[in-house]
Protein backbone atom coordinates (compact mmCIF):
# COMPACT_ATOMS: atom_id res chain seq x y z
CA UNK A 1 0.00 0.00 0.00
CA UNK A 2 2.80 2.42 1.18
CA UNK A 3 3.88 2.20 -2.17
CA UNK A 4 1.08 3.34 -4.16
CA UNK A 5 1.46 6.27 -2.15
CA UNK A 6 4.74 7.34 -2.64
CA UNK A 7 3.84 6.97 -6.21
CA UNK A 8 1.54 9.75 -5.88
CA UNK A 9 3.89 11.57 -4.35
CA UNK A 10 7.04 10.75 -6.20
CA UNK A 11 7.54 14.19 -7.63
CA UNK A 12 8.07 15.51 -4.27
CA UNK A 13 10.99 13.18 -3.35
CA UNK A 14 14.06 14.52 -1.63
CA UNK A 15 17.32 13.79 -0.30
CA UNK A 16 17.77 14.00 3.29
CA UNK A 17 20.88 12.72 4.59
CA UNK A 18 21.42 11.50 7.83
CA UNK A 19 24.95 12.09 10.08
CA UNK A 20 27.20 9.04 10.46
CA UNK A 21 29.27 9.97 13.72
CA UNK A 22 32.41 8.91 15.84
CA UNK A 23 32.87 9.47 19.55
CA UNK A 24 35.44 12.53 19.62
CA UNK A 25 35.81 16.22 18.72
CA UNK A 26 38.27 16.14 15.57
CA UNK A 27 39.48 19.48 14.70
CA UNK A 28 38.29 23.20 14.86
CA UNK A 29 37.14 23.18 11.12
CA UNK A 30 35.12 19.34 11.15
CA UNK A 31 31.73 19.11 10.96
CA UNK A 32 30.18 17.95 14.43
CA UNK A 33 28.17 18.07 17.32
CA UNK A 34 29.46 20.02 20.50
CA UNK A 35 33.46 19.64 21.11
CA UNK A 36 34.82 22.73 20.15
CA UNK A 37 33.89 25.22 17.15
CA UNK A 38 36.17 27.15 15.09
CA UNK A 39 36.85 30.52 16.72
CA UNK A 40 38.79 33.12 14.16
CA UNK A 41 41.89 34.09 16.05
CA UNK A 42 41.05 37.38 18.65
CA UNK A 43 37.75 35.73 19.15
CA UNK A 44 35.88 34.70 22.26
CA UNK A 45 33.53 32.03 22.81
CA UNK A 46 30.07 33.49 22.46
CA UNK A 47 28.10 34.73 25.13
CA UNK A 48 24.10 34.78 25.52
CA UNK A 49 22.94 38.29 24.87
CA UNK A 50 20.23 37.45 27.73
CA UNK A 51 21.85 35.82 30.37
CA UNK A 52 25.64 36.78 29.50
CA UNK A 53 26.71 33.44 29.91
CA UNK A 54 28.63 31.22 27.51
CA UNK A 55 26.36 29.85 25.11
CA UNK A 56 25.75 26.00 24.64
CA UNK A 57 27.56 24.69 20.80
CA UNK A 58 25.35 22.43 19.44
CA UNK A 59 26.30 21.74 15.85
CA UNK A 60 28.83 22.96 13.58
CA UNK A 61 28.61 22.18 9.68
CA UNK A 62 31.63 22.55 7.18
CA UNK A 63 29.69 23.26 4.60
CA UNK A 64 32.72 22.84 2.14
CA UNK A 65 32.73 18.93 3.04
CA UNK A 66 28.68 18.64 2.84
CA UNK A 67 26.93 15.87 0.27
CA UNK A 68 27.98 16.81 -3.03
CA UNK A 69 23.99 17.59 -3.82
CA UNK A 70 23.76 20.03 -1.07
CA UNK A 71 27.07 21.72 -1.20
CA UNK A 72 26.85 25.25 -2.38
CA UNK A 73 22.87 25.44 -1.43
CA UNK A 74 23.37 26.34 1.68
CA UNK A 75 26.39 29.07 1.16
CA UNK A 76 30.22 28.71 1.90
CA UNK A 77 32.21 28.76 5.39
CA UNK A 78 31.34 26.95 8.74
CA UNK A 79 27.76 27.08 9.98
CA UNK A 80 27.58 26.86 13.65
CA UNK A 81 24.58 26.73 16.08
CA UNK A 82 24.64 27.65 19.39
CA UNK A 83 21.59 27.16 22.30
CA UNK A 84 21.67 28.73 25.21
CA UNK A 85 20.19 26.29 28.12
CA UNK A 86 20.48 28.45 30.74
CA UNK A 87 17.75 30.43 29.12
CA UNK A 88 15.60 27.67 28.43
CA UNK A 89 11.82 26.86 29.71
CA UNK A 90 11.86 23.52 31.18
CA UNK A 91 8.05 23.48 29.85
CA UNK A 92 6.45 24.77 26.46
CA UNK A 93 4.05 26.37 28.71
CA UNK A 94 5.96 28.48 30.86
CA UNK A 95 8.58 31.35 29.50
CA UNK A 96 7.57 31.70 26.04
CA UNK A 97 9.73 32.72 23.06
CA UNK A 98 13.28 30.26 23.39
CA UNK A 99 11.46 27.79 21.06
CA UNK A 100 10.70 30.48 18.13
CA UNK A 101 13.09 31.16 15.62
CA UNK A 102 14.66 34.40 16.39
CA UNK A 103 15.02 33.93 19.91
CA UNK A 104 17.90 35.69 21.62
CA UNK A 105 19.02 32.81 23.34
CA UNK A 106 20.46 31.08 20.06
CA UNK A 107 22.98 31.99 17.59
CA UNK A 108 23.40 30.46 14.07
CA UNK A 109 25.54 31.96 11.88
CA UNK A 110 28.20 31.07 8.79
CA UNK A 111 31.15 32.10 9.37
CA UNK A 112 33.98 32.15 7.30
CA UNK A 113 37.09 30.77 8.72
CA UNK A 114 40.73 32.80 8.64
CA UNK A 115 44.26 31.92 8.60
CA UNK A 116 44.20 30.78 11.91
CA UNK A 117 41.89 29.65 14.62
CA UNK A 118 41.44 30.36 18.26
CA UNK A 119 41.82 27.72 20.74
CA UNK A 120 40.04 28.41 23.89
CA UNK A 121 38.44 25.35 26.81
CA UNK A 122 35.34 24.60 26.30
CA UNK A 123 32.95 26.86 29.23
CA UNK A 124 31.61 24.70 32.11
CA UNK A 125 27.90 23.51 30.68
CA UNK A 126 25.43 22.31 33.48
CA UNK A 127 24.53 19.70 30.54
CA UNK A 128 27.69 19.55 28.65
CA UNK A 129 27.77 17.27 25.69
CA UNK A 130 30.43 14.66 24.67
CA UNK A 131 31.56 16.01 21.39
CA UNK A 132 30.72 13.72 17.93
CA UNK A 133 32.71 14.27 14.73
CA UNK A 134 30.45 13.89 11.90
CA UNK A 135 32.80 11.56 9.59
CA UNK A 136 30.50 10.93 6.50
CA UNK A 137 26.45 10.76 5.47
CA UNK A 138 23.92 8.07 4.51
CA UNK A 139 21.24 8.99 1.89
CA UNK A 140 18.11 8.45 2.27
CA UNK A 141 14.56 9.28 0.46
CA UNK A 142 12.50 11.71 2.37
CA UNK A 143 9.09 12.88 1.53
CA UNK A 144 7.06 16.22 3.14
CA UNK A 145 4.42 15.42 6.28
CA UNK A 146 0.53 15.68 5.53
CA UNK A 147 0.16 19.60 6.47
CA UNK A 148 3.08 20.43 3.87
CA UNK A 149 1.75 17.74 1.35
CA UNK A 150 -1.85 19.65 1.84
CA UNK A 151 0.22 23.43 1.41
CA UNK A 152 1.56 21.79 -1.45
CA UNK A 153 -1.91 21.03 -3.21
CA UNK A 154 -1.16 17.20 -2.66
CA UNK A 155 -4.56 16.14 -1.51
CA UNK A 156 -3.89 12.80 0.25
CA UNK A 157 -7.06 10.97 2.25
CA UNK A 158 -5.39 10.76 6.06
CA UNK A 159 -5.90 7.09 5.75
CA UNK A 160 -3.19 6.80 2.70
CA UNK A 161 -0.71 9.00 4.42
CA UNK A 162 -1.37 6.31 7.57
CA UNK A 163 0.29 4.06 5.17
CA UNK A 164 3.87 6.29 5.41
CA UNK A 165 3.72 8.31 8.43
CA UNK A 166 5.62 5.90 10.20
CA UNK A 167 8.81 6.49 7.82
CA UNK A 168 7.87 10.16 6.48
CA UNK A 169 9.32 12.98 7.19
CA UNK A 170 12.44 10.99 8.80
CA UNK A 171 12.76 11.46 12.28
CA UNK A 172 16.45 11.96 13.49
CA UNK A 173 18.57 14.29 13.17
CA UNK A 174 19.55 15.04 8.93
CA UNK A 175 20.80 17.32 6.64
CA UNK A 176 17.87 18.75 3.83
CA UNK A 177 15.15 16.52 3.42
CA UNK A 178 11.77 17.39 5.03
CA UNK A 179 10.79 18.69 8.30
CA UNK A 180 9.23 16.48 10.72
CA UNK A 181 6.56 18.62 13.02
CA UNK A 182 5.86 17.71 15.56
CA UNK A 183 2.87 20.00 15.71
CA UNK A 184 1.86 21.73 12.41
CA UNK A 185 4.25 23.38 9.86
CA UNK A 186 6.09 26.28 11.58
CA UNK A 187 8.46 27.50 8.69
CA UNK A 188 9.74 30.73 9.73
CA UNK A 189 9.74 33.86 7.06
CA UNK A 190 13.23 35.32 6.18
CA UNK A 191 13.19 39.11 8.05
CA UNK A 192 14.51 40.49 4.84
CA UNK A 193 12.49 39.27 2.01
CA UNK A 194 9.66 37.28 4.18
CA UNK A 195 10.45 34.58 2.27
CA UNK A 196 9.85 30.87 3.72
CA UNK A 197 13.06 29.74 5.37
CA UNK A 198 13.75 26.26 4.24
CA UNK A 199 15.24 23.68 6.90
CA UNK A 200 18.98 22.65 6.55
CA UNK A 201 19.44 20.10 9.73
CA UNK A 202 16.42 18.83 11.57
CA UNK A 203 17.62 18.15 15.40
CA UNK A 204 15.35 15.48 17.16
CA UNK A 205 15.44 14.73 21.06
CA UNK A 206 18.18 12.70 22.69
CA UNK A 207 19.60 11.71 19.10
CA UNK A 208 23.67 12.30 18.55
CA UNK A 209 23.34 15.20 21.10
CA UNK A 210 22.03 14.07 24.57
CA UNK A 211 19.34 17.00 24.91
CA UNK A 212 15.38 17.09 25.43
CA UNK A 213 13.55 19.96 23.15
CA UNK A 214 10.75 20.06 25.96
CA UNK A 215 8.42 16.73 25.82
CA UNK A 216 10.66 14.80 23.45
CA UNK A 217 10.37 17.60 20.56
CA UNK A 218 11.87 18.23 17.85
CA UNK A 219 14.15 21.30 16.21
CA UNK A 220 14.67 22.82 13.26
CA UNK A 221 17.87 25.10 11.59
CA UNK A 222 16.03 27.07 8.70
CA UNK A 223 17.74 29.28 6.35
CA UNK A 224 16.32 31.88 3.58
CA UNK A 225 16.93 30.59 0.27
CA UNK A 226 18.25 33.97 -1.32
CA UNK A 227 19.49 35.40 1.43
CA UNK A 228 22.07 32.59 2.89
CA UNK A 229 23.07 34.32 6.18
CA UNK A 230 19.60 34.65 7.46
CA UNK A 231 19.45 31.03 9.78
CA UNK A 232 17.02 30.05 12.37
CA UNK A 233 16.55 28.02 14.57
CA UNK A 234 13.06 27.26 16.46
CA UNK A 235 11.72 24.14 18.02
CA UNK A 236 8.40 22.16 18.75
CA UNK A 237 7.16 19.56 21.32
CA UNK A 238 4.21 17.93 22.37
ZN1 LIG B 1 21.13 32.68 28.15
ZN1 LIG C 1 15.43 36.41 2.27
Amino acid sequence: MSENVLKKIAHLKRSTWLPQVEEGDGDLADSKFAGKPWLNKGEQWPKCPLCSKPIQFFLQLNLETLPEETRGRVGTGILQMFYCLNCEPDCCEVLADAWEPFAKSELIQVIQPKEQAEVIEIPEFRNPFPPKRIVGWKQEDDYPDYDDLTDMGVKLELEEFGFIEDDYPRQGDKLGGYPFWVQSPEYPNCPVCQKRMELVFQIDSEKNLPNMWGDMGVGHITQCPDHKTQLAFGWACH
